[in-house]
């Protein structure tokens, strides 16, 4: 008797444990279907975006040489009008025609830098090591802007340790960044003076430090100046002009080359931009780092729009070093 029970309740678990079973495949069955469906509709968004971000750096080329054309052109206007090649002018006209030319320049500067931070987006920035002594870079760099700070009557300090190394990067993303922190000591000194620094650091990095007696950026500010088109304080836009893409634009060229870029200063009292690069970047290094400001990038693009871009990896190339090193000129250097 007790046998007999004991068979109908195995029977009744088995019974069980197959319908068990049954469901379970039938919901395995389903997921995996589901999971099937998923991922053709994601690998056909990658597809969409991957066609979308090349439309949008195609749109952008083109779109940034249809407007340079006719910027140009009422540039080269003006300056005509200027020089008086169409008859004498009266102080009003003169003035108007000053306001159309830095309105002018204005515009293409913006144009130019919303086209390098597509092109950096999209992975479309080329990278070229070379040897590049900075003592050159700096001379070059000093004798354009040279001339700005006389103007301004600021003093700009040019000290270069004796030991700077010789570098392997990209001289053309490192000259538009020193430039660009140079421009804006420029803009936001009133008076004192300006210094531009370098020296090699620990583990193969050089720092490179611009430092100004400006107005300063307030510390809840000093972080959002890195982002696309943000300006410390939204009041001072007229004042000084600008687009507020520059140090996003110098930060994400730094990246590129494996640096970095951050600030100290006390709003009234000055700035400290510190630059820090690897004294020799290696293609494959500048490739993963491309692959990082690309990611960076895309999630920076999902956190405000909530969808994710492609990443296109072509279009960067870092041959080898052919140059010789460059001479040194003088380590020091001071202009009033
Ligand atoms: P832009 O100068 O075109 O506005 P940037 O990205 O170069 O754009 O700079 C962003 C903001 O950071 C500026 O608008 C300014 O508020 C602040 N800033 C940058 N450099 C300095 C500086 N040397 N002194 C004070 N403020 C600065």
């Amino acid at each position: 008797m007790r046998d007999l029970t004991q068979e109908q309740e195995n029977e009744r678990l088995a019974a069980e444990l197959r319908s068990l079973n049954e469901r379970l495949e039938e919901r395995i069955e389903i997921a995996t279907k589901e999971l099937a469906e998923r991922n053709r509709l994601l690998v056909w968004q990658i597809q969409e975006l991957e066609k979308a971000s090349l439309l949008k750096s195609e749109f952008l080329a083109r779109m940034s040489h249809e407007l340079r054309t006719p910027i140009n052109a009422m540039l080269g206007y003006t300056s005509l009008l200027r020089e008086r090649i169409y008859g004498d002018l009266t102080i009003e006209q003169e003035k108007a025609l000053e306001k159309i030319r830095a309105a002018s320049k204005h515009l293409l500067t913006l144009i130019s830098e919303i086209l390098d931070l597509s092109k950096i987006e999209a992975g479309k920035m080329p990278v070229r090591l070379e040897r590049v002594r900075l003592e050159q870079l700096v001379a070059e760099i000093g004798q354009t802007l040279g001339p700005l700070f006389d103007d301004r009557g600021l003093a700009f300090r040019i000290e270069l340790s004796d030991e700077l190394p010789t570098l392997r990067t990209d001289p053309t993303k490192l000259r538009q960044v020193l430039l660009n922190l140079l421009e804006n000591a420029l803009k936001y000194t009133r008076e004192g003076w300006v210094a531009l620094r370098a020296y090699p650091q620990e583990g193969g990095r050089l720092r490179i430090e611009v430092e100004d007696t400006g107005i300063g950026i307030a510390e809840e500010d000093q972080e959002l100046i890195f982002e696309d088109f943000r300006q410390a304080d939204q009041s001072s836009d007229h004042e000084y002009g600008g687009t507020g893409l520059g140090l996003s634009i110098s930060r994400k060229l730094l990246a590129l080359l494996g640096g970095t870029i951050a600030v100290r200063s006390e709003a009234g009292k000055g700035s400290v931009f510190t630059v820090e690069i690897p004294v020799r970047s290696e293609p494959g290094t500048v490739d993963e780092q491309a692959r990082r400001v690309l990611i960076e990038g895309a999630r920076q693009e999902v956190a405000e729009d909530g969808h994710s871009p492609a990443a296109a990896e072509d279009g960067f190339r870092s041959p080898d070093p052919t140059e010789p090193g460059l001479p040194r000129p003088s380590a020091e250097t001071e202009r009033t």
